[in-house]
C-alpha cells in the first residue's frame, strides 16, 4: 500500500495505526533471513501507534504521515534501539537525540519500526561490509542488496514498510534502489538536514528515501526538506512536489555511461527508458560529460579524506566500545579502533590520512578538488542546454554475494555512475527500468540541476516503473 493510502486510512479511522505497525513488524520478522534489519523498535513503535489512534478517536488533528510505518538506516540517530552504523565500535551506542529528519517524520505522524543494515559507517556498495552480517537482495538471495543502504532498499522492495530512509554519499541510496527494483532519491546537497546522522563525508552526504513510487518519494522528501539551524549547510525549503512538467523537456543521455564496459542488458534497459521519455514528448540526445572518467578517482580521494577526519572521534573513550585489558592510552585507542572498525573503514582512514598528509596534500587532495570543479563546470554547461541528464544507475545488475569482496577497486567500480552527482551536489533519482533476463532489477538515474528535485521526481513518476 502507498504511503498516502496508509495515512488516509489511519486519519479517517478506517484502520488503526497499530494494525499497520503490527503488520510491518510481522513482515519484518517473516523476512529475517534477508538480514535487512539490525534492530526493531517494536515497543516504542506500538506505543506511538496507540498514541496516534487515541488522538484520532478524540478528534484531534494528526500529521500527513499519521500511522505510516518506516525503517531508518542504522547510521541515523533514532530512539528505541541502538545506533550502531553497522559497526562494532558503536555496538551499544544509544542515541541521545534524534536525527532532524527522523524528528520531522515523527512529527508528521510516521512511525519508525526498525533500523536497517548497512556497510559499516556507510563505506561500501553491497552491505557486505556490515559487522553484523550480509543483507540479501530482495529478488535473489544469492545476490547483494547493494549499498551502503542495502537494508533500507530491501525492506522497501519486500513491502515490509512503504518507505525507508537512507544516506547517500556516493550512491548509497540510488545503487541499492536499482538493485532491488524500487525508487531511491538523493536530494540536492543541503535540501534536508544531516544533523544526527553519523557523518561519512560532509561535502557530499545527503539524506533521502526509498519508496515504491515517485509520488511517495515526493511526499516523504517534502516532510524532510528545509532549513535546520543545527545544520548550517541546509537550504531554506524550496521543494514543491509537482506532477506538472513543462512540455518539450530536453534530456541528455550521458554517452560515457553507455560504453561497452557497461552490461549490455543495463544499456538496453536505459535505451528503452530513453524511448519512454521520447514517447512522453521529450527530446533525448546523446551528450558528453568527459570528466565522468575522473569521477571515481576524485571521489576516492576526497571522500576518504573526509572519512579519516570524521572517524578520528571514535577513540574508545567518547563513544561506544572501549577495548579492555589495555595498559596505556595509546593502546586503548589502537585496540578500540582495531576491534571496532571493519577492514574497509581502516582502508579509508589510511587512504584519507595519506592524501591529506604534507607532501601529498597538493599532489592528491588539492588536485582532486580542482578536478571536481572541472566536473561541476561540465555539468553546469550541460544544464544550459538540457533540463535533465539520464544514465544507468549502476554498470551491472546486482552482483553475487562474495563476488567483489576480495577486490576493493572492483567494488568501487559499481559507484561509477552515481558519484558524479554526489561530487556536484545535484539531485538524482534511481527509477526502476525493467529486469535482466535472469529477473534482476535494473535502474536508471535522472540527474537535474541543483534544486530541481521536484522535476527529477516528477519525470520519474511520469515514466513510472515496475514496482517491486
Ligand atoms: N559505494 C560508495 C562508497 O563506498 C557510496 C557510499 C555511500 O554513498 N555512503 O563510498
Amino acid at each position: 500500500m502507498s504511503v498516502r493510502d496508509i495515512a488516509s486510512q489511519v486519519a479517517s479511522g478506517d484502520r488503526s495505526a497499530r494494525s499497520f505497525v503490527e503488520e510491518s513488524l510481522a513482515k519484518a520478522k517473516d523476512t529475517e533471513a534477508y538480514y535487512a534489519l539490525l534492530h526493531l523498535t517494536e515497543e516504542r513503535a506500538l506505543a506511538r501507534a496507540d498514541e496516534i489512534d487515541a488522538r484520532i478517536k478524540n478528534g484531534e488533528t494528526v500529521g500527513v504521515l499519521a500511522g505510516v510505518p518506516f525503517v531508518v538506516k542504522d547510521n541515523f540517530l533514532a530512539f528505541g534501539a541502538p545506533t550502531t552504523a553497522a559497526s562494532k565500535i558503536l555496538e551499544n551506542f544509544s542515541a541521545p537525540v534524534q536525527a532532524t529528519v527522523v524528528e520531522k517524520l515523527e512529527q508528521a505522524g510516521a512511525i519508525c519500526i526498525g533500523k536497517s543494515n548497512l556497510d559499516a559507517f556507510a563505506h561500501g556498495g553491497s552491505t557486505e561490509n556490515s559487522a553484523y552480517g550480509v543483507t540479501h537482495n530482495a529478488v535473489d538471495m544469492d545476490k547483494v542488496a547493494g549499498g551502503s543502504s542495502g537494508g533500507s532498499a530491501v525492506v522497501t522492495a519486500l513491502d515490509v514498510v512503504p518507505f525507508a530512509l537512507g544516506s547517500d554519499t556516493g550512491g548509497s541510496i540510488r545503487q541499492p534502489a536499482s538493485f532491488n527494483g524500487v525508487f531511491g532519491m538523493k536530494p540536492t546537497y543541503g535540501m534536508s538536514s544531516r544533523y544526527g546522522v553519523v557523518a561519512m563525508a560532509n561535502s557530499t552526504d545527503v539524506m533521502g528515501c526509498f519508496a515504491r513510487s515517485a509520488e511517495d518519494i515526493a511526499l516523504i522528501e517534502s516532510v524532510m526538506a528545509g532549513r535546520d539551524k543545527k545544520d548550517m549547510t541546509t537550504l531554506p525549503d524550496y521543494f514543491k512536489p509537482t506532477t506538472d512538467v513543462k512540455p518539450g523537456l530536453k534530456i541528455g543521455l550521458i554517452k560515457e555511461t553507455m560504453t561497452d564496459d557497461v552490461d549490455s542488458e543495463v544499456r538496453e534497459a536505459t535505451s528503452q527508458y530513453a524511448e519512454k521519455l521520447r514517447s512522453l514528448g521529450y527530446t533525448v540526445d546523446e551528450v558528453s560529460l568527459p570528466s565522468v572518467k575522473y569521477a571515481l578517482a576524485i571521489y576516492y580521494i576526497v571522500v576518504p579524506a573526509e572519512v579519516s577526519s570524521n572517524l578520528a572521534r571514535y577513540d574508545g573513550v567518547r563513544y561506544g566500545r572501549r577495548a579492555e585489558g589495555v595498559k596505556t592510552l595509546a593502546e586503548l585507542y589502537a585496540r578500540s579502533r582495531e576491534e571496532g572498525f571493519v577492514t574497509e573503514n581502516k582502508r579509508r582512514i589510511m587512504i584519507g590520512s595519506y592524501v591529506l598528509s604534507s607532501g601529498y596534500f597538493d599532489a592528491y587532495y588539492q588536485q582532486a578538488q580542482k578536478a571536481r570543479t572541472v566536473l561541476i563546470n561540465e555539468f553546469n554547461e550541460l544544464f544550459e542546454s538540457y533540463d535533465l541528464l539520464l544514465t544507468p544507475t549502476a554498470p551491472t545488475p546486482a552482483f553475487g554475494i562474495g563476488e567483489n569482496t576480495s577486490d576493493p577497486v572492483k567494488m568501487y567500480l559499481s559507484d561509477v555512475m552515481t558519484v558524479p552527482a554526489s561530487l556536484a551536489g545535484l539531485p538524482a533519482i534511481s527509477a526502476p527500468a525493467g529486469n535482466s533476463k535472469s529477473g534482476l532489477p535494473i535502474g536508471v538515474q535522472l540527474i537535474g540541476p541543483m534544486k530541481s528535485d521536484a522535476l527529477v521526481i516528477a519525470v520519474a513518476g511520469q515514466v513510472g516503473g515496475s514496482h517491486a
